[in-house]
């Protein structure tokens, strides 16, 4: 239940967030509720983007379009900050970084859905680990480059990515079909890889446009780099990491990335041009057929791209040192007598929380 007011908070109370069986805690979902404040700054980039999505559906790389865009049936798309979580969201080691919800098709066709990006825990998870795999994968002139801008770039690639699951539209001979039902078990792979491509297609469009500057649009391009070369140390099995899995070895195979050796590493940079052309080319691709139904097509791009990756242990080995995961701590309000002030006080330790401390009933 996500439920609006007049003032700019938003609270999410949920029995149960996810609709399929989750590959991580094997749970369909579990209780879960957030406070959450809109992040104004973030807000108005973002409905710049949700203003050019009918210009960018127009002109998307795919076959077929969706002609009638209708606002109300846009996602609910907001960047927050994140006040409190509390159940399935505090899911140490693993944080929540954008979420959709929900994922069942005909509540979002009927009902609606809602697109959050958490801007402040984001931060939070990007300044301990973040930086460090850029470092670690990217030549340090890019870095230097980009390194400033990479955490508001992979922010704005996520709304993009959460914009991108609601565009396209399905063949006329399966019109009222799901893609879903058609690709079976290749669906959410194709589906999470389409959505990723929409981002980085959407960017330096976005930038040529003067929502934002093109540096931000290339440091999506590298924030997505890291994404995928960090995913290499995982056998490709969950629907996110076959989708960067399979771009990877798509954009590799074909010459958009450039090997570097750096103080014995290997590093990576991206041939900028070339990307772009190979982004639109793979979204046409995978926004055809999915628009088609074509499993035995799905099947076959799988088959070339998702692959474990012979740099997998390479990967895994540089990576080694990096936290596995994040333990965030939440603040609470301070007490004056019997009100609450306006400062925030945080407890000693991860572990000081009240919500990991017993507590006795009486
Ligand atoms: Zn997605």
């Amino acid at each position: 239940m996500w439920i609006r007011q007049g003032a700019q908070i938003d609270l999410i109370l949920s029995s149960a967030l996810e609709v399929y069986l989750d590959n991580w805690k094997n749970a369909r979902g579990e209780a879960a509720g957030a406070v959450l404040v809109e992040n104004n700054d973030a807000q108005s980039i973002l409905s710049q983007l949700v203003d050019r999505l009918p210009a960018l559906e127009a002109t998307a790389p795919w076959q077929h379009r969706k002609l009638k865009i209708d606002k109300d049936k846009l996602p609910h798309l907001r960047f927050v900050d994140v006040l409190n979580w509390g159940g399935d969201y505090v899911n140490s080691p693993m944080t929540i970084i954008a979420q959709s919800l929900p994922n069942d098709h005909w509540v979002i066709d009927h009902v609606g859905s809602v697109n959050v990006v958490y801007r402040n825990t984001g931060k939070a998870v990007y300044g301990l680990s973040g930086e460090m795999i850029a470092k670690e994968f990217l030549p340090k002139d890019v870095f230097d480059q980009y390194g400033g801008v990479l955490f508001e770039a992979t922010q704005i690639h996520s709304a993009l990515h959460e914009l991108g699951h609601t565009t396209g539209a399905m063949a006329p001979e399966h019109v009222g079909k799901e893609a879903r039902e058609l690709l079976e078990a290749e669906y959410s792979t194709l589906e999470e890889a389409r959505a990723e491509l929409f981002g980085m297609w959407a960017m330096p469009q976005m930038a040529r446009e003067g929502v934002f500057p093109m540096k931000l649009a290339e440091a999506g391009h590298y924030g997505m780099v890291i994404s995928m070369v960090g995913g290499l140390r995982f056998i490709p099995e969950q629907a996110h990491v076959k989708a960067r899995n399979l771009m990877w070895h798509y954009f590799t195979k074909n010459g958009g990335v450039e090997e570097v050796i750096e103080d014995g590493k290997k590093k990576f940079r991206l041939r900028i041009a070339r990307i772009d052309e190979l982004v639109a080319e793979l979204l046409g691709l995978i926004g055809n057929t999915k628009a088609s139904g074509d499993k035995a097509g799905a099947v076959k791009l799988r088959e070339t791209y998702c692959f474990t990756d012979p740099m997998r242990e390479d990967v895994e080995k540089r990576m080694e040192s990096f936290p596995l995961g994040r333990g965030l701590i939440f603040p609470k309000l301070k007490r004056d007598g019997e009100r609450y002030t306006a400062e925030l006080e945080y407890p000693k330790s991860f572990a000081d929380q009240p919500r990991y401390k017993a507590r006795l009933l009486d």
